[in-house]
This record gives C-alpha cells, sequence and structure tokens, in this order.
C-alpha cells in the first residue's frame, strides 16, 4: 500500500508511522519526495487494514499498488533510478552502450575487441566468462580464467566490466572480477538466483526469458530488489515468436512501456534480438528512438573465428558506424552519451 502524507506532516510524524508499520511485521518504505513524503508498506494487507492509519491526522491517502510488483513500481517511486556500473551511469538523460564480445576467449581477443569498442564510444565491457549454450556441445566459457583477463582488460582500458552469472555456486568469484552481473535470459525465473544475486551488493543486468511476458521480467525484478538491491538494469533482448526469419523478435514496445510503469533503466540487445548482424544498426537506432537507456552490443575483433553469437556480432568498422548513427537519434530524443 501508498501512504501519501499531508503536506504539513512532520519528518516525526513519517518516522513515527514507519515505526507502527514495522512494528505490525509489516516493511516500511520511506520515499520522500518534492511535493509531499510517501509511505509504503509491504505484506499483508489486512494487517496493515488493522492499524487504520486513513485514520491518521497526517495521513491524506491510503491507497493500494495495483500493480503485482512493488518495489519497481512507479508508483511507489516516480523518479527515474540511476544504476551505477562502476563510474558509468545508467538511466536519466544519458544514453549507455554497453559492447563486447559474446564470450571472453583469449586475452589478445578480448583486448582486441575491447579497444575498438572504448575507441568508437562504449562505456563499458561486457563479455561472457560463464556461457549458457543450447548445445552441451557449445563453447561454454573459460570460467574463472575468462573472469581474470575480463577484469585485467577492464582495468587496463579503465572501463567497467559486466559478465553472466549463471550458478549460485560462482557467485563469489563473479562478484570478486565483475562490476555488474548479467542474468541471462534463460535464467531469468531462476528464483534462487535472483534471491543470491539481490543480497550480491552489486548492480545487475537482467535480461527478459526469451518467454516471458513483461510482468513476468518485472517480478523477477522484484525478487532483486526484495533482496535489497535498487540498482537494477533491465534488458530486452528479443522473444520467441512465430517468427523465424530472425533469431527472435525485438520487442520495442516492452521499452516505453517498462519506462512508464516502471523507475528502472532499460536497455535493448539488438544482437540476440536479432541474431543477425546487419539489422544491429538500424534497431539500435530504433531502441534510441524508442526511449531506451542504452543498448548491449556484441562486437567481436574478427567474428568468423568467434567462438559463440559470430553471426550477430559487429565488425569493429561496425561498430564504429553504428555509433556515427547513433549520434543525431540520441541527440534529437533529447539525450546525450554523458
Ligand atoms: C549473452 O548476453 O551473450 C546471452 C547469452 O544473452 P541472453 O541471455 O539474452 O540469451
Ligand atoms: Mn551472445
Amino acid at each position: 500500500m501508498i501512504i501519501v502524507l499531508k503536506r504539513e506532516a512532520s519528518p516525526e510524524a513519517a518516522e513515527q508511522i514507519l515505526a507502527r508499520i514495522a512494528d505490525a511485521g509489516l516493511k516500511p518504505l520511506h520515499m520522500p519526495g518534492s511535493e509531499r513524503v510517501v509511505l509504503g508498506a509491504l505484506g499483508d494487507e489486512r494487517v496493515l487494514a488493522e492499524l487504520h492509519l486513513e485514520s491518521d491526522p497526517m495521513v491524506e491517502a491510503v491507497k493500494p499498488i495495483l500493480a503485482p510488483y512493488k518495489l519497481v513500481s512507479r508508483e511507489m517511486h516516480p523518479h527515474d533510478t540511476i544504476v551505477r556500473i562502476g563510474k558509468v551511469a545508467i538511466g536519466g538523460s544519458s544514453f549507455k552502450v554497453i559492447a563486447g564480445p559474446c564470450a571472453v576467449e583469449t586475452r589478445e581477443q578480448l583486448r582486441g575487441s575491447a579497444l575498438a569498442a572504448k575507441a568508437a564510444g562504449a562505456s563499458a565491457i561486457r563479455a561472457g566468462a560463464y556461457k549458457p549454450r543450447t548445445s552441451p556441445y557449445g563453447f561454454s566459457g573459460h570460467g574463472p580464467e575468462g573472469l581474470k583477463i575480463l577484469r585485467e582488460v577492464g582495468d587496463e582500458l579503465d572501463m567497467p566490466v559486466v559478465t553472466e552469472i549463471m550458478d549460485t555456486a560462482d557467485l563469489d568469484i563473479v562478484v570478486e572480477h565483475a562490476d555488474a552481473l548479467q542474468i541471462g535470459a534463460r535464467n531469468m525465473q531462476n528464483f534462487a538466483l535472483l534471491r543470491a544475486v539481490g543480497k550480491a551488493g552489486k548492480p545487475v543486468l537482467l535480461k527478459r526469458g526469451m518467454a516471458a511476458k513483461i510482468e513476468d521480467l518485472l517480478l523477477a525484478a522484484e525478487y532483486l530488489l526484495a533482496a535489497g538491491n535498487d540498482q537494477v538494469v533491465l534488458c530486452e533482448r528479443g522473444i520467441r515468436t512465430f517468427e523465424t526469419a530472425t533469431r527472435n523478435t525485438l520487442d520495442l514496445n516492452a521499452v516505453p512501456y517498462i519506462k512508464q510503469k516502471t523507475h528502472l533503466p532499460v536497455v535493448v540487445d539488438p544482437s540476440h534480438g536479432t541474431g543477425i548482424r546487419d539489422l544491429v544498426i538500424p534497431m539500435s537506432l530504433a531502441a534510441a528512438a524508442c526511449g531506451a537507456d542504452g543498448i548491449l552490443v556484441e562486437v567481436h575483433e574478427n567474428p568468423a573465428v568467434a567462438l559463440s553469437d559470430g553471426a550477430q556480432s559487429l565488425y569493429p568498422d561496425q561498430f564504429r558506424k553504428l555509433m556515427a548513427a547513433l549520434e543525431p537519434v540520441v541527440r534529437a530524443v533529447g539525450r546525450d552519451f554523458g
């Protein structure tokens, strides 16, 4: 429930109400705004009803949060959340490009790809050391050795690094090496992983499952916030539909919808969303045009020999073209690469 306080309510009055909420065994939330203070109470609504907060002289209204997701909803938190991945801020008025090869293959491959990405204007590196592969015979990443290379290249280039975590057993080592943890499409509803990552104290990039509704994605994000982490970036990466011409169907409707319903930043992954490198530039421009806070793009120094996702990885030269083509679109929607 949302408890809107009267304009004249003092901070002490807010504290008292929060204490009553906590004493009743509910989770209290404090959301001071510029106009007035809004409080929240999460938990059994029957317990809250017994507190009769509507009759408190400092309370203007008690309203239910209609969305099933509470902490991620804009009703609860009207302002955009800015997520900080190292020194890079995602959300607000900037548009950020996170780039890198699908997987860490060798130090030279990661370094070459990341240097090209940085030179063209990418803000952060993303590459996998643990790769979810449909076939058990596919390259599944170098694990700890890949993490070490990723960290070293990130430090050398002074860029934050994002990498996927697939198993709670790897949490400590991934947290030690990465600036943000990616939860991939296949694990979006791995609730044990969501709970553990929510407590890990690192920003999270949460990708939409390939058969997940937007509401499923937002409820998955709710797990992270409920575990105490509001540093969550959502990622639209395409869903399975009857269409087979492209690897997935990039659901750009999701971007403005999610931006209206939640306060979390949203990025688009046109690489997995299309599966075809020549579609990555147009769909990146579309992502910027529809209000995304950034993109996640696969770029490889030599996609022809990539161990995973070569067909959708940009050549360095294409990545430079992408950045140049994005500039006027980003500007037209009132953003910058800041
Ligand atoms: C990836 O980012 O390389 C990846 C495996 O993505 P997704 O989980 O969206 O398939
Ligand atoms: Mn990939």
